[in-house]
């Protein structure tokens, strides 16, 4: 079976003013398909870079990167953003809602984007999924923090990204509620084997991830 994510030294150096920033020093890891990662390492340690460049967001700097077999040094940028549109969901410790749309709305804006058109079954599965049927009509200021990240996860698979990548899903979120979304996305990945990148301070993560990757200092130290 093919790896959907395979890096090699990847390398990521950021550039400011005159300084350069190294924040991924050699990364390698394999991902394959249907497995649910959480990626955890102190701050700095280059876990959103990492994340930003396998969602095509961030271009790296060297070394290799294949994502679902496109090759990200050989990309140009229009070519990342289309591969972005389709084959990734990306959901953020913010939420980031539109704030004037419901949660229907803002969940179907996703297919919208992507141009394929409402898909009523997926839809359906994917919001019963999450328990959040109830709040369809509801905006953002009238949901809890848990209901709102639920709709964000939602808003993130329904177009059926190849990967979801989360960086700190539970990270504005109580216990409670951040027991609830970790307990979602284990039953978004085993029912609909949907492969998961997530980075994590939640020491529930582990519980619920098939394998915690570690990293420090722009490497992964242990997988
Ligand atoms: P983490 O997610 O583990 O906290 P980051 O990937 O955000 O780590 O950051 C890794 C390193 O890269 C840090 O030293 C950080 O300051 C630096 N960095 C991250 N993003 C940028 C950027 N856009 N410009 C310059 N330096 C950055």
């Amino acid at each position: 079976m093919e790896p959907i994510i395979a890096t090699n030294e990847l390398k990521k150096v950021y550039r400011v003013g005159k300084v350069d920033v190294p924040a991924l020093r050699g990364v390698d890891l394999i991902v394959q398909e249907g497995e649910f990662l959480a990626v955890v390492g102190p701050s700095g340690c280059g876990k959103s870079t990492l994340l930003h460049i396998l969602g095509g967001l961030t271009s790296p700097t060297s070394g290799h990167v294949l994502v679902d077999g496109n090759d990200f040094m050989i990309m140009n940028d229009s070519d990342r953003t289309r591969f972005r549109r389709h084959k990734i969901g990306f959901v953020f410790q913010r939420f980031n809602l539109l704030p004037t749309l419901t949660a229907r709305q803002n969940i179907n804006i996703a297919q919208h984007i992507q141009g394929n058109g409402f898909n009523p079954h997926r839809f359906d599965a994917v919001v019963d999924m999450l328990g959040i049927r109830e709040k369809m009509e509801h905006k953002p200021f009238a949901m809890s923090g848990g209901e709102q990240q639920r709709v964000a996860i939602a808003r993130a698979v329904i177009c059926e990204p190849k990967i979801l990548l989360a960086d700190e899903p539970t990270g504005n979120l109580d216990t409670e509620n951040s027991q609830i979304v970790l307990n979602m996305l284990r039953a978004l990945n085993r029912s609909f084997r949907q492969t998961i990148l997530m980075i994590t301070h939640n020491p529930e993560a582990a519980a619920v991830s098939d394998r915690v990757v570690r990293m420090r200092d722009g490497r992964v130290v242990s997988n």
